[in-house]
């Protein structure tokens, strides 16, 4: 295959579509975008696996916005994901790329939140449903989502969906969607039951899968031999050492986690862990924290991080080897994206090694080791996060936007804006990032002034 540029102008969209993503500053496509769309806007069923972060949202989107007609009040389209957060994403993506076309409506249905909302929104109408497959299912159940005139079934994240055990409920979902249809599956993975899946519910499917192929210039390898005992303490001395301001520390359990959590935030460090036993508020919060730079380690399994598009990754420490390469090599794919350089680094003891031999032969070269005991702290000051976070007790339900939050910090209260970070509402609450160094001065000015006309209440998260 070869590299060469390929704009999206190459496609069959409208000039619309093609303005709107020059706008978004969409003007090549990706990989898999160029192998993967001719042959979904020609209508095809695919299965499509690339890595995560490759793009493969706008790939599905595109082709199911092509097909759409927003003056039909019906669903179209349905995209079934694994997690809320991944359903969140793709609704926002969809949002961004549906901007060409009037009033498309799109609905995420996910579980966590209560049923009846959600069945009055469906009421008002939707032209295209993302949603977790055990939620969607309630609502076939309850007869108050119809498929009747669905075109598209995209699965996203196929893979992960059928580790999250889902197989039973897609199946159901598919069953209830009309034949003539186009399926689209997108996996970063391709297990067994992907075959299985395919088998039943898409039609003489392409397939498209693009080999890892990280930049070796951009990922800087290195691997460290670790004891058991030093194992956890070894993650801060990495930290010290290379001072990534946002780094994943991956686990291969959830005790791992919790352990090495514990070890981080007693030498001092701002850490957060991901695992499948969070509140979904609380998964939220941590990844809005991580995501904003208030937060410089994320400890998190596999499962947890899997498919979340976190960008500007200094660093990645697989704490403990992982026994699959491939996931490896993905763990791995998620630092050094775009033009940043990034660090992979590995600790593993006598008995992994036989797994990073696995490592080296799925890579085809060995690894590099380094010694434990080159690693010196880089700096006396601890290292922190640039950011902290206010929680602004207020949400979506009160109406507040990002713009009152800036004008509220930039207006009465006097900061600047360049100290002022990401801000992310949710239904109940805002969290606004600002630059540490103004933090405390930010959370008195906005709890002794008005957000939107109103007095609110404000925190500083601390982890
Ligand atoms: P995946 O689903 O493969 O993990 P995503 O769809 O989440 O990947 O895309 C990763 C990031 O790349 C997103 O932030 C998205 O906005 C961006 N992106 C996707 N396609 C393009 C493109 N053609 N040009 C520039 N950025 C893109
Ligand atoms: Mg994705």
């Amino acid at each position: 295959m070869t590299d060469k540029a390929r704009p999206f102008s190459e496609l069959p969209l409208s000039t619309a579509a093609l303005a709107n993503l020059t706008q978004l500053g969409y003007v090549e496509m990706t990989p898999i975008q160029a192998a993967s769309l001719p042959i979904a806007l020609a209508g095809r069923d695919l299965i499509a696996q690339a890595k995560t972060g490759s793009g493969k949202t706008a790939a599905f989107s595109l082709a199911l916005l092509a097909r759409l007609d927003a003056r039909r009040y019906a669903v179209q389209a349905l995209v079934l994901c694994p997690t809320r957060e991944l359903a969140d994403q793709v609704t926002q993506e969809i949002r961004r790329l549906a901007r060409a076309e009037e009033n498309i409506k799109v609905l995420t249905l996910c579980g966590g939140t209560p049923m009846r909302p959600q069945t009055a929104s469906l009421e008002h109408g939707a032209h295209i449903i993302v949603g977790t497959p055990g939620r969607i299912m309630d609502h076939l159940e309850r007869g108050s989502l119809s498929l009747d005139a669905l075109n598209t079934l995209v699965l996203d994240e196929a893979d992960r969906m059928l580790d999250m055990g889902f197989f039973d409920d897609i199946a159901k979902v598919a069953r209830q969607c009309p034949k003539e249809r186009q399926t689209l599956l997108f996996s970063a993975t391709y297990p067994e039951g992907i075959a299985k899946l395919s088998q039943q519910f898409l039609r003489n499917p392409k397939e498209v899968k693009l080999e890892e192929r990280h930049d070796n210039s951009k990922i800087r390898q290195r691997f460290y031999e670790v004891t058991e005992d030093e194992r956890l303490h070894a993650v801060g001395m990495l930290l010290n050492h290379y001072r990534p301001v946002s780094t994943i520390a991956f686990c291969n359990t959830k005790n791992q986690c919790r352990d090495l959590l514990d070890v981080l935030r007693a030498q001092g460090f701002h850490a957060l862990a991901l695992h499948g036993e969070l509140e979904q508020r609380e998964r939220d919060q941590v990844l809005i924290q991580f995501a904003n730079r208030s937060c410089s380690v994320l400890v998190a399994t596999d499962v947890a991080a899997r498919g979340l598009d976190i960008a500007q990754l200094e660093a990645v420490i697989n704490v403990d080897v992982t026994p699959d390469p491939e996931v490896h090599v993905h763990r791995i794919g998620r630092t050094g994206r775009a033009d940043q350089d990034g660090w992979a680094l590995s600790l593993a003891s006598m008995n992994e090694m036989g797994r990073v031999g696995g490592i080296e032969e799925a890579q085809g070269r060995d690894v590099e080791w380094h010694p434990l005991s080159g690693l010196k702290p880089a700096s006396d000051q601890p290292l922190l996060p640039p950011m902290e976070t206010l929680q602004i007790l207020g949400g979506r339900k009160e109406k507040i936007r990002p713009g009152d939050v800036l004008g509220a910090l930039t207006g009465e209260a006097g900061f600047n804006g360049s100290h002022i970070g990401k801000i992310n509402v949710t239904e109940f609450s805002t969290y606004v990032a600002v630059d540490r160094s103004i933090a405390r001065d930010a959370l008195r000015k906005l709890s002794a002034g008005k957000v939107k006309g109103k007095k609110v209440k404000v925190r500083l998260m601390d982890e």
